[in-house]
């Protein structure tokens, strides 16, 4: 029915929502990578490993942490990671 080209980019799209859809049901947080100055409380506290550093650096030089939704398991929401940091650089969202 659709050529191949055409069915690639519909599975993106569906994928695209699904992780959409996930990820606003789930709990998460947001970094301010350009706030963060890479003390990395946030990563050696997250109970889940759901954290880790960027490869790339901020406007202040440091290589800022990252939140990765992939990670092994799920965000509680704990707020340990926003807890544990001295920049007030996350929100969590539950
Ligand atoms: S809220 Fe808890 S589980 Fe989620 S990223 Fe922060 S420390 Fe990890
Ligand atoms: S605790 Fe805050 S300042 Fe430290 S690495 Fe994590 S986000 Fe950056």
């Amino acid at each position: 029915m659709y050529d191949e080209k055409t069915t690639t980019l519909l599975f993106f799209i569906i994928n695209l929502l699904r992780k959409i859809r996930k990820f606003s049901n789930m709990a998460h947080i947001i970094i301010d990578e350009e706030k963060c100055k890479a003390c990395y409380f946030c990563i050696k506290f997250c109970p889940r490993d759901l954290i880790a550093e960027s490869k790339e650096h901020n406007r202040l030089g440091y290589f800022p942490a990252l939140f990765s939704e992939e990670g092994p398991e799920e965000c509680t929401g704990c707020k340990t990671c926003a807890l544990m940091c001295p920049d007030t650089a996350i929100e969590v969202y539950k």
